[in-house]
C-alpha cells in the first residue's frame, strides 16, 4: 500500500455532513494535493491525437487551455446533447429530491456537498441552463445558471474525478438520471481541451498501441501463461496446456490484463486454465485481444469504440463461434451495454451455446460473449467439475459484488452459486451494502492511482465498514470478487478498514477446489501455500475466539 499516514480513526472524526454556511456556488474548492489525479502526460496525448499536449499541474494557475476554450466546450457540449438524448433528459429532469445526495460512497466518505451526486451533475447543469436555456440566459444564478469559467473547468476536473462511474446513485433517482453517464460526458468535454489523468491515459495508449492496459507484448503475454503453467505444475503435478492464437476453436477466451499481470489476480487467471483443461473446453486465448478492459469507457465514446472493437475482429480472424469473457467490471459494461450497437452486430458468430452442457445461453444472444461465471455456474449445475471442498476449509468468505456485473449486467447470483459450490463457510455483507446497492471499491474509473489515496479510502469507507462488520461478526477472513480492477484497489482498502482480510477472485478458490484428471496429491494453493498448515492457523484462530 502507498505511504499514507492518515488513520482511520482520523478519516472517521474528520467527516462533516453539516452544509457550508454559503450557496455551492460561493464555496471555493479546496484545490489541495492529495484531492485531485495527475494530468495526462503530454507523449500519451500526442500519441493518441488528442488535443493541447501539454506539461502542466492542477495546482498551477494556468492551466495553458487553447484560446478559444470556451467555444470548444460549448460546442463539445451543444454536439453530445444532440448525440445523445439521455444526456439532455439528465440534464432536464432533476427536480432535486435528494434521493440521490447520500448514495455516494465520496460523499459518505468525505462530507463534501459537491460529492453529492445531485450537486455532481448541477456543475454541469448549471453551465447547459446558462449555454444552452432561455430561463438560464435570463435570470442566471436565479434559474441555477452559472458562466463558464476556468475556475468551473478546475471543479470539473477535480470533481468529475471524484466519481467513480459507479452508478449507485442512479438506481436511487425516481427518474433514473445516470450521473455517471454525466461524468462520462463531462470527461469527454475536457478532454476536448487535453484534460485528463495519466493513470487512465497511460492504460488507454498502451490499449491502442499492444491490445493491453498493460502494453504487454505478444512474446511476453506467452512467457508469461508459460509461467503460470510452470506454477500450475508446480501446485497441481500436471502440465496442462493453453493454446494461443490459434484458429479452429470454438472458443477465444478474453480477460482483463490485470489478470495476467498482477497478484492476486494471476491465480484467477491460472484458474480459468485449470478449468478448462478439466472440461477438455476447445478454446483458444489471444495476444492480440489480450485485454477485455476498456479505459476507453472512463475517456471517450471513440477510444472506447476503437479498444473494444479488436474482441469481435479477433473472434472473426480466429474463426470462432463464441466469445467467452473473464471476471472484470467495467469489461463488461462496454461489452453488455454498448458492444453489440458499437462493434456488432457479429452476425458471423453463434448464440452461445456450451460445449459441455448443452445450455444456449440467451443472455449473450446479442453479444455473443458469455460471462465466465454463468458459464461455470452451469457447469457446477450440470455436475461437470468434481470438487473438493475440504481445500477451501480455511475460507470465511464473503462477495463484493463489482458496480458493473451487479447493476450493469445484473449478474448476482451465479457467483454466488459459484462460491458456495466450492466453499462452505460463505458470509453476506448487509443488504444494502450488497447486490444492485453494492458500493464502490473507491478506484473505479481510473482512479486507482495512489495520490488520491485518501480520497479512495474515504471512498471505500462504504465497502470497508461493511467488510469490517462480517469480520467483526463471522470472522470473516476473505473477501472475493469479480474484478480486476476490485483485486488491486480492494487490497488497500481491505488494509486499511478491515485488516486481515484477504482479496481473491472466484475462479481461484473454484481451481483450488477443482481436481484435475491425472493431477498429483495437492498439498497447496495456487498462491502456493500449504493446506495443512492453512488448516491448523484457521483451527487455532477459532480455538483462540
Ligand atoms: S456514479 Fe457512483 S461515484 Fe458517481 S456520483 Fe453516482 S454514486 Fe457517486
Ligand atoms: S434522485 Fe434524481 S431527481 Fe432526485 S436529486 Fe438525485 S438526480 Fe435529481
Amino acid at each position: 500500500m502507498a505511504k499514507f499516514s492518515l488513520q482511520p480513526t482520523d478519516i472517521l472524526k474528520s467527516i462533516n455532513y453539516t452544509p457550508p454556511r454559503t450557496g455551492w456556488m460561493d464555496t471555493p474548492v479546496n484545490f489541495a494535493p492529495g484531492n485531485w489525479c495527475y494530468p495526462t502526460k503530454p507523449e500519451k496525448l500526442e500519441y493518441l491525437g488528442f488535443p493541447n499536449p501539454r506539461i502542466w499541474l492542477p495546482s498551477d494557475a494556468d492551466w495553458k487551455l487553447p484560446p478559444n476554450w470556451q467555444d470548444i466546450v460549448h460546442e463539445g457540449f451543444r454536439d453530445r446533447l444532440k448525440k445523445y438524448r439521455s444526456l439532455q433528459i439528465f440534464m432536464d429532469v432533476c427536480v432535486r429530491c435528494g434521493a440521490c445526495a447520500d448514495k455516494c460512497h465520496f460523499f459518505i466518505g468525505s462530507g463534501d456537498p459537491r460529492n453529492m451526486p445531485v450537486l455532481r451533475a448541477e456543475l454541469m447543469r448549471s453551465i447547459y441552463r446558462k449555454d444552452f436555456t432561455l430561463a438560464g440566459k435570463i435570470m442566471g444564478k436565479l434559474a441555477g445558471a452559472r458562466v463558464m469559467t476556468e475556475d468551473v473547468i478546475k471543479e470539473w476536473f477535480i470533481y468529475f474525478y471524484q466519481c467513480s462511474e459507479c452508478r449507485r446513485c442512479s438506481l436511487f433517482c425516481p427518474y433514473g438520471i445516470d450521473t455517471a453517464e454525466i461524468t462520462m460526458m463531462a470527461r469527454e468535454l475536457l478532454h476536448l481541451l487535453g484534460i485528463g489523468i495519466n493513470w487512465a491515459m497511460d492504460p488507454v495508449a498502451n490499449c491502442d498501441r499492444t491490445g493491453n492496459h498493460m502494453g504487454i507484448q505478444p512474446h511476453a503475454f506467452k512467457g508469461i501463461v508459460d509461467f503460470m503453467l510452470d506454477e500450475i505444475e508446480v501446485v497441481t503435478g500436471k502440465r496442462i496446456k493453453a493454446p494461443l492464437n490459434e484458429k479452429g476453436h470454438e472458443v477465444v477466451f478474453i480477460t482483463p490484463s490485470g489478470d495476467v499481470f498482477a497478484d492476486p489476480g494471476t491465480y484467477t487467471f491460472m484458474g480459468y486454465l485449470m478449468l478448462f483443461d478439466a472440461i477438455g473446453l476447445d478454446y483458444t486465448l489471444s495476444t492480440y485481444a489480450s485485454e477485455g478492459g476498456n479505459f476507453g469507457l472512463f475517456t471517450n465514446s471513440q477510444i472506447m469504440k476503437k479498444l473494444n472493437a479488436k474482441m469481435y475482429a479477433e473472434a472473426k480472424r480466429l474463426g470462432v463461434k463464441w466469445i467467452l469473457g473473464g471476471e472484470c467490471g467495467h469489461m463488461w459494461r462496454v461489452i453488455n451495454q454498448y458492444m453489440d450497437t458499437m462493434n456488432g452486430p457479429a452476425d458471423f458468430l453463434q448464440v452461445p451455446k456450451s460445449p459441455i452442457t448443452g445450455t444456449v445461453f440467451h443472455t449473450a444472444k446479442q453479444t455473443k460473449m458469455v460471462h465466465i461465471t454463468e458459464f461455470t455456474s452451469d457447469l457446477i449445475r450440470h455436475g461437470k467439475l468434481k470438487i473438493d471442498k475440504s481445500r477451501n476449509q480455511h475460507l470465511r468468505v464473503t462477495f463484493h459484488d463489482s458496480c458493473n456485473p451487479a447493476r450493469a449486467m445484473g449478474l448476482l447470483e451465479e457467483p454466488r452459486y459459484v462460491i458456495k459450490n466450492v466453499v462452505d463457510q460463505y458470509f453476506e455483507m448487509p443488504e444494502n451494502t450488497i447486490r444492485e446497492q453494492t458500493f464502490c471499491c473507491g478506484g473505479g474509473s481510473g482512479l486507482n492511482t495512489d495520490e488520491i489515496m485518501e480520497i479512495r479510502l474515504r471512498g471505500g469507507l462504504p465497502r470497508g465498514n461493511a467488510l469490517r462488520y462480517v469480520q467483526e461478526k463471522h470472522r470473516v477472513n476473505t473477501m472475493a470478487c469479480i474484478c480486476a480492477i476490485d483485486r488491486a484497489t480492494l487490497i488497500p482498502l481491505a488494509d486499511y478498514w478491515a485488516p486481515g482480510v484477504q482479496i481473491t477472485g472466484i475462479h481461484e478458490m473454484v481451481a483450488n477446489a477443482l481436481i484435475l484428471d491425472g493431477e498429483g496429491k495437492r498439498t497447496m494453493n495456487l498462491r502456493q501455500e500449504n493446506f495443512e498448515e492453512l488448516r491448523e492457523a484457521a483451527a487455532a484462530e477459532e480455538e483462540g475466539e
